[in-house]
């Protein structure tokens, strides 16, 4: 299903059509399609079995021009520089499009976590913060969870790099357990936001929630979550995924029982009252983005929805979980047919967003409670949603095109205002 399609060059391709929209000078435009700084590092790890292996990582900082950069780590067996890169660039936006006082970086290694031991894997990660400890900092670049990695992984980088420097310095990292300064309400965040922009999304398009169908690909922190919160709004969620299938129900899914299912079993397949929609999980996979429902949502990999089956998508609404689910050719298919797509940068800046609380927590000592939080989430996201709309109604384009110029606009500003050095 997911194709392998060079990300950096989607990345690129998005920010020509937005900087066409809104005629970006192209001298900014070239500043952009750069990173800023691309770090690459040597790992070498002791294994158990007393070997040595060594593994390869990056830290790409795309631009820092409205704060200090910002961007999870993926630890992943076919990442690479490009797709640190673009993961980098929509993170400029991302940061951008919420208004938050940060730029957009991204960091990634070359390895299958589910192949190493806990130990191991520990080294790997200490070994990765030190190798990058010279370029992060708490107003540098402040890293996150993202891909295979997780609050314990945030734990060994906070102490590692508080090993090196001499103090605790919970600030330079975000995502941590709860008890080393995590934010109440970081686990359910990217979903949150997705619900409040899902909210937005179907008042301007006088969708009726009630009345209305979900479908969601994948059923992980994004995917569960998402289904969880569509189901708050009362939208009945009728397909659901994940690697080993996709199951539908046309009177709905409870989300809190699949997810025991999933628990249990391990996949989401086999669910209680449930048909899979093929025995084959590619294919079912394939299938559930073309069901005849109101919303969909992509919550698992990129490039799932292409110029293959763009055509085939029989949603009014796409909210994105995942980053990078939809092509640039089958943004147009979608565009013309007149579906509406909410975009990542939007859609799951939730997380980010409830990261940059984190930050704020960290740095004043001080911990809020999840109505805060939320209060805080809800406010924001929706206020992001109505400026991408806005965008979208004046310069009649794409809501990602729409996202990208706001963002664009917002970073090109903070560059002029502060000039280029020297
Ligand atoms: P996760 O690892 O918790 O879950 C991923 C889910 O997708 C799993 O259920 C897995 O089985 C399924 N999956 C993987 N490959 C699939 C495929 N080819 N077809 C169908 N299902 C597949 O990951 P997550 O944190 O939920 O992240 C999912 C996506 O959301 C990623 O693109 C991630 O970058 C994006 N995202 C997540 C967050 C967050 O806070 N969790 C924030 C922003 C963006």
């Amino acid at each position: 299903m997911a194709e392998k399609l060079n990300p950096w060059l989607n990345a690129l391709k998005q920010l020509d059509k937005a900087a066409k929209a809104i005629n970006l000078d192209p001298g900014y435009h070239q500043i952009l399609a750069h990173p800023k700084r691309v770090l690459e590092v040597e790992l070498p790890v002791r294994m158990d079995d007393g070997s040595i292996k060594v593994f390869v990582g990056w830290r790409v900082q795309h631009n820092d021009a409205r704060g200090p950069c910002k961007g999870g780590i993926r630890y992943h067996p076919n990442t690479d520089v490009d797709e640190v890169k673009a993961l980098a660039m929509w993170m400029t936006w991302k940061t951008a499009v919420v208004d938050i006082p940060y730029g957009g970086a991204k960091g990634g290694v070359r390895v299958d976590p589910n192949a190493l031991s806990k130990a191991e894997l520990e080294r790997l990660t200490r070994r990765y913060a030190y190798a990058i400890a010279p370029i992060i900092g708490v107003d540098i670049d402040i890293p996150a969870p993202d891909v295979y990695t997780n609050p314990q992984t945030m734990a060994w980088i906070m102490d590692t790099y508080s090993m090196i420097k001499g103090y605790p310095e919970p600030g330079v990292i975000t995502g941590k357990p709860l008890e080393l300064g995590g934010s109440e309400g970081r686990e359910e965040a990217t979903a949150r936001g997705l619900q409040y922009v899902t909210e937005e999304a179907v008042r301007v398009m006088k969708i009726d929630p009630k009345k209305s169908k979900a479908a969601i690909q994948g059923y992980g922190n994004a995917g569960y979550f998402s289904a969880k919160f569509m189901h708050e709004l009362g939208i009945k969620v009728v397909a659901v995924s994940d690697t080993k299938g996709a199951i539908y129900n046309p009177d709905g899914l409870d989300p809190d029982k699949v997810l025991a299912h999933k628990q249990k079993t391990g996949s989401v397949a086999g669910f209680p009252g449930s048909t899979l929609l093929d025995k084959d999980p590619a294919k079912a996979n394939e299938k559930l983005l073309e069901l005849d429902v109101d919303v969909l949502i992509p919550a698992a990999v990129e490039n799932v929805i292409t110029d293959k089956n763009a055509d085939k998508i029989n949603a009014k609404l796409i909210v994105e979980a995942a980053n990078g689910p939809t092509t640039p050719e089958a943004d147009d298919i979608l565009h013309e047919r007149g579906i509406t797509v909410v975009p990542d940068i939007l859609s799951n800046a939730g997380g980010v967003t409830v990261s940059y609380y984190e930050w704020i927590q960290a740095r004043t000592r001080e911990w809020w409670d999840i109505e805060t939080v939320r209060k805080k989430l809800k406010a924001r996201m929706a206020k992001s949603f109505n400026d991408v709309y806005n965008m979208h109604k004046e310069l009649k384009v794409d809501m990602r095109t729409a996202a990208l110029a706001l963002a664009v606009k917002r970073v090109v500003r903070a560059m002029e205002l502060r000039g280029i050095w020297p």
